[in-house]
């Protein structure tokens, strides 16, 4: 490999390949929406309930209903074991979640009510927040929310020189050669193809930013294949490795 050039990825995956994806519908029976989304070693999953009413009721909006997302991993999600309760990491996650989701949500409908989504990442290899909106998005669907059109999240980014699709957590956090890796997670709605979140961490010029954006949208098609597919075969298994 040529120094400070990203040319082999770590598990032999082409720059542009996302990990193999599954997703299914219906995981919690008593739930009113759930979903699961698997990509490689990350594995989320979404529960929905609601629309109830909203207490305390000082909270209430007289005009439409709410939607609250709390995200959290699991202890022993990664080797570390990480430790229960909100983080600050955790609070970020679970508000741009909310950001992401709110932007097709709409819950004007249901005054003074919350709907509550809880993300749990039961196995994390990177891409956590983006498997959690996947899976969120689908369980939303499920629950009968009304949408104004489906999200799709990818994370995508830059790992030296090299533009990537998809970083698994030693391309994300581990890899530190030449320029080190750029990690940037977005989500695209389905139909007017907005991007409805994105964050970055390292470092970007503004033309492989907008090269990033049209390898996340690329990605998002693929990944709205999995879900659609999903949500018609509820209760059913559906893998996917493209
Ligand atoms: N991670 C970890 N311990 C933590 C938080 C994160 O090992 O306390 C790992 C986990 O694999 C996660 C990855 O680091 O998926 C990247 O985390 P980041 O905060 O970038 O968010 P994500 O990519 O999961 O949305």
């Amino acid at each position: 490999m040529a120094e400070g050039l990203y040319t082999k990825r770590n598990d032999g995956r082409k720059m542009d390949e996302i990990r193999p994806m599954s997703a299914k519908v219906g995981i919690v029976p008593s739930a009113d929406g759930s979903a699961s989304f698997d990509t490689g070693g990350t594995k989320a999953i979404a529960v929905v309930r609601g629309p109830r009413t909203l207490h305390p009721q000082h909270m209430q909006n007289p005009k439409t209903g709410i939607l609250r997302v709390s995200y959290g991993m699991m202890p022993f999600s990664v080797e570390d074991r990480i430790r229960p309760g909100p983080s600050r990491r955790s609070e970020e996650i679970s508000k741009v979640s909310e950001w992401a989701l709110s932007s097709v949500v709409d819950l004007s409908e249901f005054p003074n009510t919350v709907v509550d989504v809880f993300i749990q990442i039961p196995q994390a290899d990177a891409g956590t927040r983006v498997a959690g909106i996947n899976a969120a998005a689908m369980a939303l669907a499920h629950a009968g929310i009304p949408m104004t059109e489906m999200i799709s999240a990818i994370g995508v980014g830059k790992i030296d020189k090299t533009l990537v699709v998809d970083l698994d957590k030693y391309e994300d956090s581990e890899y530190h050669d030449g320029e080190g890796s750029t990690d940037i997670p977005v989500v695209i709605t389905s139909r007017s193809k907005k991007v409805a979140l994105l964050q970055l961490d390292g470092k970007i010029s503004i033309p492989e930013l907008k090269q990033c954006i049209e390898n996340a949208k690329v990605a998002c098609e693929k990944i709205l294949k999995v879900q659609t597919e999903a949500l018609k075969n509820i209760n059913g298994d559906n893998e996917n490795d493209k």
